[in-house]
């Protein structure tokens, strides 16, 4: 299935990169965060970017996150909030919900919860440089 529209939770490093890349790749994006300057900045970059608490449901519910694609889960050190809102976007139907982990232990949650795919963004990028430095034709991998 083809993902036209995407909801990315928390605008930091890891999910502001992803927004950024997606809008390049011609997808419109609602960005959430609690930040209200961080979703200033990204309000010149994203279709939407509000500001709210995705772990409150009635918040997520008004945006009508139910309606999107994709959703991206990208809190992390706040593991609570990471969890509350991962599981209320798969409750309120979003097909597939993709998460930041930043520990094995919150990874093994967020996979019993119904998360469609765990996100290390450290360990990932790690065995994607290695794979790199040892086949440097390999571009991307
Ligand atoms: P990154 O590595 O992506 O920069 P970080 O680890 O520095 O992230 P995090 O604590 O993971 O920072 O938070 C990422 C973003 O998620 C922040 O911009 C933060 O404001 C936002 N955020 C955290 N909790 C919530 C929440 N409950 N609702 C909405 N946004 C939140």
């Amino acid at each position: 299935m083809k993902m036209h529209q995407f909801v990315i939770i928390g605008l930091g490093r890891f999910g502001s990169s992803i927004g950024r890349e997606l809008i390049q790749l011609g997808y419109e994006v609602l960005g959430i965060d609690r930040d209200e300057e961080t979703v200033q900045e990204m309000n010149k970059v994203l279709t939407h970017a509000v500001v709210a608490d995705a772990t409150e449901e009635e918040v997520l519910r008004s945006l009508g996150a139910r309606n999107f694609d994709c959703g991206v889960v990208a809190i992390g050190d706040d593991i609570q909030a990471s969890i509350l809102a991962t599981i209320l976007l798969k409750e309120l139907g979003v097909k597939k919900v993709v998460a930041k982990a930043v520990n094995e232990l919150h990874g093994r949650v967020l996979e019993r919860i119904g998360v469609d795919r765990v996100i290390y963004p450290e360990r990932d990028m790690g065995i994607r440089v290695a794979h790199q430095l040892v086949s440097p034709n390999l571009l991307d991998y």
